[in-house]
């Protein structure tokens, strides 16, 4: 059978690797990191760092097709594998996402909504920056930001001085804040060969910058619901993207304003691995197998909940539920703000 290389090997890479292995797969995982949580599912993995050209050559000539399950992979590196094998989602996807800046000018060119923004690389373009958009606001890096870091909130221009100093000389984007209702996220899927088929938009609530649950259905009206898988159909035909995408929206009373993208599969939709046929990473690995894509289709309502830290002492509690769902990463070691594994809970409807 075929052999899929997946580049990262987090939680993401092993949900991956398993629904691969389901559908006859083997994968191969690169990651620097030794024993990462796809490592006990993989076929195969490389530890090294991307800077080893040798080992990215090697990796790349034993698989097929190459994916990721993050978006900060080195250009340099992306520049030696896509000699030997084709990347997919493809690399436009990831010179977009990897910098907010090109992320919402991309956006704004399909005439879709984000926040305010401006380029801070000074404490002189903050405070220009602040003027202009207003507070509060957010200031965050434009590159390698995730689960909230990176980021630094303005109430007033008395936090400039702080928030220059949080971003450590890092290029940055300040962000007016969003007064938004509720937070929705659209999981899309492109296949090879141009379909698209997204999954129903869940609502997100996030703490301390870190996701904490996912609900679906979303409380959306049939329009919003509309707006949100249309927008996102758009982005994943623009980019002609082969692959699943989180798209992850504000819902305002001025409609849908795109928060920010990510070219992989993404922790607001584990639902989908208890609440369709077909999960998001089932869907991934069709489409970048080649292979058609299910259609989305929800059987189920789902709420998700993150299990970060502390959260692992309610395992016992989860267990003895009758209608929940846990998925464990395998790491062996609690870090506060760590993802270590997530529970879906279902609601089965009577029949
Ligand atoms: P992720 O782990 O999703 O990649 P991230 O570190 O890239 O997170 P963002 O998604 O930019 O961070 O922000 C995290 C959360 O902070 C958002 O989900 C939202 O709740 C809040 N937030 C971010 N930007 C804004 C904004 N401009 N206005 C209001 N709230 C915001
Ligand atoms: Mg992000
Ligand atoms: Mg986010």
């Amino acid at each position: 059978g075929a052999t899929i290389g997946i580049l990262g090997g987090g939680q993401l890479g092993r949900m991956l690797s398993v629904a691969a292995a389901r559908l006859g797969y083997q994968t191969h995982i690169f990651e620097p990191d030794a024993n990462p949580p796809a490592a006990h599912v993989a076929h195969l993995v490389t530890t090294a760092s991307y800077e080893d050209a040798e080992a990215l050559r090697s990796f790349a000539e034993q698989v097929d097709v190459i994916t990721y399950e993050f978006e900060n992979i080195p250009t340099s590196a992306l520049d030696i594998l896509e000699t030997l094998r084709p990347i997919r989602p493809g690399r436009e996807a990831l010179r977009v996402s990897q910098d907010r800046l090109t992320e919402k000018e991309f956006l704004q060119r399909l005439n879709l909504k984000t926040a305010p923004f401006a380029v801070v690389d000074t404490r002189e373009d903050l405070s220009a920056a602040l003027d202009s958009i207003g507070a509060p606001a957010i200031l965050k890096t434009r590159r390698f930001g995730y689960d909230g870091k990176g980021q630094a909130r303005l109430k007033s221009a008395d936090d400039i001085d702080n928030a220059i100093a949080d971003m450590a000389g890092a290029p940055a984007l300040l962000e007016g804040f969003v007064d938004f209702s509720r937070e929705v996220s659209v999981i899309a899927a492109r296949g090879a060969t141009g379909e698209v088929a997204c999954f129903d938009p869940g609502e997100n609530v996030h703490r301390d910058g870190i996701l904490h649950t996912t609900t679906v259905p979303a409380t959306l009206s049939a329009g919003q619901r509309m707006d949100a898988v249309l927008l996102a159909t758009r982005i994943l035909s623009e980019l002609e993207y082969v692959g699943v995408m989180g798209v992850e929206l504000f819902v305002t009373a001025q409609g849908l304003i795109v928060n920010e993208i990510a070219p992989r599969v993404h922790n607001s939709g584990h639902w989908t691995q208890n609440g369709c046929a077909v999960d998001q990473f089932e869907q991934h690995i069709r489409a970048v197998a080649g292979l058609p894509l299910c259609d989305g289709q929800r059987y189920n309502d789902v709420v998700m909940e993150n299990l970060i830290g502390d959260d692992v002492d309610n395992i016992p509690q989860i267990l003895r539920e009758t209608q929940s769902a846990l998925h464990l990463y395998g790491k062996t070691e609690v870090k506060p703000g760590r993802k270590m594994g997530h529970v879906n809970r279902v609601q089965i409807k009577p029949s």
